[in-house]
């Protein structure tokens, strides 16, 4: 079984990345899709995203059934497109069961033949998001402890341009 996980990782975190690691445990095959969507503003470009989320997965061990693509439009279009017919979110917290809830629905209306379905953060994870990241870098504080690694030293400098 294929599934996708959409969403728009502005940038990744390691708490996308979990939700990554454990879907390719139980799937054949996990396609992040980074979602384009015109009127959000994102600070890093989908090309650098995609590459940021590749160069992150390579550092999971013995995961190798997990690529990256581009996506525009509707979820479900566009996850029947990529051949999934799951759709992975993650679940912080209540405030985020509401809008997944909606969105899930929504997407079962237009396609009821992929279905939603939901992993619950890891709690270390449960407070953080890509925006939390942005701001505490975007003020200079010590974001190592939330994102890969490998992206560290890219995340910290974007941030430094938006203070120029
Ligand atoms: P979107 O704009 O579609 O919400 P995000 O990149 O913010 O895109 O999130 C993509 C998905 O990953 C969402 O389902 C979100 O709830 C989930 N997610 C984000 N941060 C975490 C985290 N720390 N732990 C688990 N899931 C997360």
């Amino acid at each position: 079984m294929k599934a996708c996980y959409p969403g728009s990782f502005d940038p990744i975190t390691l708490g996308h990345l979990d939700i990554i690691e454990r879907a390719s445990r139980m799937f054949d095959e996990v396609v992040v899709m980074i979602m384009h969507n015109p009127r959000k503003t994102c600070a890093f470009s989908v090309e650098d995203r995609k590459r940021m989320i590749e160069e992150s997965i390579e550092s999971l061990e013995g995961v190798n059934n997990v690529s990256v693509v581009i996506g525009s439009g509707l979820t479900v279009d566009y996850a029947k497109k990529v051949g999934a017919n799951a759709i992975i979110r993650g679940i912080r917290a209540v405030s985020d069961y509401e809008y997944e809830l909606q969105q899930a629905t929504a997407n079962l209306m237009l396609n009821h033949e992929i279905e939603t379905l939901f992993l619950i953060a890891k709690p270390k994870y449960s407070f953080l998001s890509s925006s939390v990241v942005k701001e505490i870098a975007l003020n200079k504080g010590d974001i190592k402890a939330f994102l890969p690694s490998v992206i560290v030293k890219e995340v910290e400098d974007k941030m430094v341009e938006f203070h120029r």
